[in-house]
């Protein structure tokens, strides 16, 4: 039976007349998945539920942050205590101290980090510093990989395999997209032929290294060791973007979960728990550049806010539990058992791609290792799929190109449930 959606469609109704498509973020409008956008009243655990009444188990989480699920309460009471401090004091407090050294101890490449308030700082600040420290202006990303909208790498590639970008959304000025060179995401090849020949402008080469943003793909086997030793041989910075990884492939991240380190890591949605917060960090030769201590200008005034630290500071005591990541894992491999076994009994054409509790689910039945092979994808199919989900009460991304996220509240009753609705959802879909 279809969705009552009144109140949400209501509600879209009023915020298109007052924010751009309705929404504070594009992929919110669920353009991707066609159909107007669900508004949601409250979460607890791994459910939501939005404004008309409807239950959905939740494999979005926030798109990240919420691997403990919704409202945990020793999260919300972290975040009481901190709120009955004060919300914001623009001066340093014990609240940032603790969350810096939990992030130091769990990352094995940082000896210093700056918190800020997004991903998107997080990276623009990486890069920045990467050209202060290295004194070179030229940057190397991936295609599909998500840094955030910073400007220099809202960038597509140029026309040719080798020459530096062009902007990828209006606004973005040409000349900063000069200064970006795209390539495949699990190239190495690619990478050395660029290295060979620019590697000498080359501030840094940053990275997901595991993609979320184009679906979930994971790196080949050698991908990062080549880029480690490639950048490392050009003496140009290389940058994980952990944003999505940090805390959630492993406690210490993907760096600690394949054994390669970089230069900086960027860091956000898991250490804040819901709040929001990003940080950047990496070696302390490299962070003794950033101001105060150095030349490299970045603030913030709402930058290491309390009540985000507090709910940071308790979401890492209790992911660093004995045990948490073992059975995200296990969480995880369900959830991808599920979906491959319902969509082969329905003869649906299915990749999963999975690293630990994060997954994309592909339709088609050729493996996708980069952008190129999650274009090729049956793109109205997963809309069909996402549609049929949500009225079984499952909710997933509202786009082929994001990760589903499984969190420690996704218990037996979720991951059945779950399993029992993709059984039916994959055979709505051929009938
Ligand atoms: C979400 C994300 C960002 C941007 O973070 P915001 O907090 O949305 O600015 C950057 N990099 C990656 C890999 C992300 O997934």
């Amino acid at each position: 039976m279809p969705l009552k959606t009144d109140r949400s469609k209501e509600l879209y109704r009023r915020a298109i007349g007052l924010l751009p498509g309705g929404v504070n973020s594009p992929v919110r409008a669920f353009r991707a998945v066609g159909g107007d956008p669900l508004f949601i009243h409250r979460a607890e655990g791994a459910h939501i539920w939005d404004v008309d009444g409807n239950a959905y188990i939740d494999y979005v989480g926030s798109w990240g942050p919420l691997i403990l699920g919704h409202r945990h309460p020793r999260v919300l009471e972290a975040v009481q205590d901190a709120l009955a401090r004060g919300t914001s004091f623009g001066a340093p407090t014990d609240l940032e101290v603790k969350l810096a050294q939990l992030i130091l101890e769990a990352v094995p490449s940082l000896e210093r980090v700056r918190m800020v308030n997004s991903g998107t700082e997080a990276t623009m600040s990486a890069i920045r510093l990467a050209r202060g420290f290295t004194g070179r202006d030229r940057v190397i990303k991936f295609e599909g990989c998500y840094h955030g909208h910073v400007d220099g790498l809202l960038v597509k590639a140029g026309s040719g395999a080798m020459t530096f970008g062009v902007p990828d959304s209006a606004g973005v000025p040409s000349a900063y997209a000069e200064l970006t060179l795209t390539l495949p995401y699990n190239d190495l090849d690619a990478l050395r032929r660029a290295m060979k020949r620019f590697g000498d402008q080359i501030a840094c080469v940053i990275l997901e290294p595991v993609a979320g943003n184009m679906g979930v793909i994971p790196p080949m086997e050698g991908f990062l060791e080549g880029i480690r030793e490639e950048t490392e041989k050009a003496g140009s910075l290389l940058i994980f973007d952990e944003v999505i990884t940090g805390f959630r492939v492993a406690y210490g991240g993907a760096q600690q979960r394949f054994g390669v380190l970089p230069d900086l890591t960027c860091l956000g949605k898991i250490i804040g728990g819901g709040l929001p917060v990003g940080a950047y960090g990496g070696r302390k030769e490299i962070m003794e550049k950033v101001a105060p201590e150095g030349g490299v200008y970045q603030a913030g005034t709402l930058s290491g806010n309390p009540l985000a630290m507090a709910s940071g500071i308790a979401t890492l005591e209790l992911l660093k539990a004995p045990g948490t990541y073992e059975s995200l894992e296990e969480k995880g491999r369900r959830l991808e058992r599920a979906l491959q076994e319902a969509a082969s009994e329905a003869g649906v054409p299915l990749q999963v791609n999975r690293v630990g509790s994060m997954m994309g689910a592909f339709f088609t039945d050729q493996p996708v290792r980069d952008l190129s092979g999650a274009r090729r994808c049956d793109i109205e199919l997963y809309s069909r799929f996402f549609w049929e989900m949500l009225q079984r009460g499952v909710y997933f991304a509202p786009s082929q190109f994001e990760a589903a996220f499984v969190s420690t509240a996704h218990g037996d009753e979720e991951l059945n449930h779950t399993a029992a609705a993709l059984k039916e959802g994959m055979r709505a879909l051929v009938s």
